[in-house]
């Protein structure tokens, strides 16, 4: 596989704020102030996208909006990796026939890795009319360029050529939250997991420079974020592209570095390349949150050889033990498949073996999707859905028991937090977060948003624990 790197120039995306300008003028050219509504589904990274069509928003002179009625720009970043995302997708791109009727200057746009895929493309072109541009993820820097297009061209807009993909730096954000930030220090990914779209959707592994993140992490600091989530398909990858002799772990310490009470966080691991190096940065580096969310999708060797994911059971219990020797309180999350074309019932029973082993804090089970153009579709899949649904189901409830038993363990401990939001609900008003990522609610005063404190944990139950603050 020959990658070359490609960076988009500084005096490019120079060149799309200067066309946010012109599009500024023209959307508040009447004194009114526009709207734009971005719906973003799928994972992190795309809510990271999402902040960068924000960005260029705001300086189009948009504000934002959750109506879709009031809207005049919307904005939907899908994503592919199952089937229930897509099609929900287009449920939702389908309703909007009823917005654009009562408001037909009204701009949609479908943008992220649903619409990378040619046939998804094509399905928008023929059965969407509703939908005026269309753009995938290597696109997005030039997003100004593309609804300038649509604005002046009175033609709808397509731009999903296919492409391994760049590094654009220097697009405007605008983040969701004041407390947690997402700070993306790669794209893509070179791995090619048999069921898998993302990497012909996003493209080659591409590191940000590590100055450039290091300065990016330094700016959210420096704003007040308290969480900082690095995020790339594989951490574990980074730097390979650069030959610059930083790897993941040597970021980590670099980020750890930056003067400040915050905490570091990353997703996702790949197992294969997960190194002892890593867990050792992980325990060495204070403001390193003794969490790893390490994808394991099957206890079965036979299974995880088709999957192509190029590490088998023993492999992946030796990381565990490794990382738990580094952090005893290490908080320990996976993402387990279902179903994979010719899992059968002792497949499975590997996998929940392995779960029960373990002992997940947390796990995020899916049913396996079939995906046009990747090998596994192709694989005899001779299991019903009612087999699969019922592996599922067992799945999910061991998952839950053992949640459940690992929250209960915490109750009567006192644990520092940080509490970063308001839940609406009564006695337990406020959100807040472990050190190792389990969220906590509490009674408390919402000045306290942003602020780390300690808390003594009363309760628990599968999805979260409940605490009040302790006495000083
Ligand atoms: N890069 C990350 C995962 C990105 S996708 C990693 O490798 O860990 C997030 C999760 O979705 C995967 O871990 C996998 O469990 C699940 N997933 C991906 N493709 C899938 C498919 N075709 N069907 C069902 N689940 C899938
Ligand atoms: Fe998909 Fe595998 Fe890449 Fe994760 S590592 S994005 S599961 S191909």
């Amino acid at each position: 596989m020959s990658y070359v790197r490609k960076e988009i120039d500084a005096e490019e995306i120079r060149r799309q704020q200067a066309l946010c300008a012109q599009i500024f003028d023209r959307v508040t050219a009447d004194g009114r102030r526009p709207l734009a509504m971005v719906d973003t589904y799928g994972c992190q990274q795309n809510e990271a996208d999402s902040e960068k069509l924000r960005g260029y928003l705001a300086e189009m002179g948009y504000s934002f909006t959750e109506d879709e009625f009031q809207a005049d720009v919307i904005v939907v970043n899908t994503c592919a990796v199952r089937e229930h995302a897509e099609m929900r997708v287009l449920g939702n791109v389908g309703a909007l026939n009823h917005t654009k009727k009562n408001k037909p200057d009204q701009i949609v746009a479908v943008c992220g890795c649903m619409v990378q895929q040619e046939h998804m493309a094509e399905k928008i072109k023929r059965s969407y009319p509703v939908v005026d541009l269309v753009f995938g993820p290597h696109e997005l820097w030039r997003f100004p360029e593309l609804l300038l297009r649509v604005m002046t061209g009175g033609k709808r807009v397509f731009a999903t050529q296919k492409d391994a993909g760049a590094v654009a730096e220097g697009i405007p954000q605008r983040r969701d939250g004041s407390v947690k930030a997402w700070l993306s220090i790669m794209y893509g990914c070179n791995n090619f997991c048999t069921y898998c779209v993302v990497p012909y959707v996003r493209g080659r592994e591409r590191s940000r420079r590590p100055e450039d993140v290091v300065a990016e992490a330094r700016e959210l600091v420096a704003a007040g974020y308290k969480d900082i989530t690095l995020l790339g398909q594989n951490v574990n990858s980074y730097g390979k592209d650069l030959d610059c002799g930083v790897d993941f772990a040597d970021l980590l310490r670099m980020v750890n570095d930056i003067p400040g009470d915050f905490l570091i966080r990353f997703m996702t691991s790949h197992p294969k390349d997960a190194t002892e190096k890593l867990f050792r940065t992980m325990a060495a580096c204070e403001k390193c949150a003794h969490h790893i969310h390490l994808p394991v999708q099957s206890g079965s060797d036979r299974v995880l050889k088709a999957m192509n994911r190029s590490y088998d059971r023993e492999k992946y219990l030796e990381e565990v033990r490794v990382a738990r020797a580094y952090m005893p309180d290490l908080v320990l999350t996976t993402d387990i498949i279902v179903g994979f074309p010719g899992e059968t019932d002792e497949d499975f029973a590997d996998t929940l073996r392995l779960c029960e082993q373990v002992r997940f804090d947390a796990m995020f089970t899916f049913i396996y999707s079939k995906r046009v153009g990747t090998p596994a579709a192709s694989m005899p899949d001779p299991y019903t859905r009612a087999d699969k649904q019922r592996h599922f189901d067992m799945l999910t409830e061991t998952a839950n028991r053992i949640s459940g038993e690992k929250h209960r363990e915490y109750e009567g401990r006192t644990l520092r937090v940080l509490v970063d939001g308001e839940t609406g609900k009564v006695p337990y008003n406020l959100s807040s977060r472990t050190n190792g990522g389990r969220l906590v609610h509490l009674k408390g005063d919402p000045a306290l948003i942003g602020r780390f404190a300690d808390v003594k944990i009363t309760a628990s139950n599968t999805w979260a624990l409940y605490g009040e603050l302790a006495e000083a």
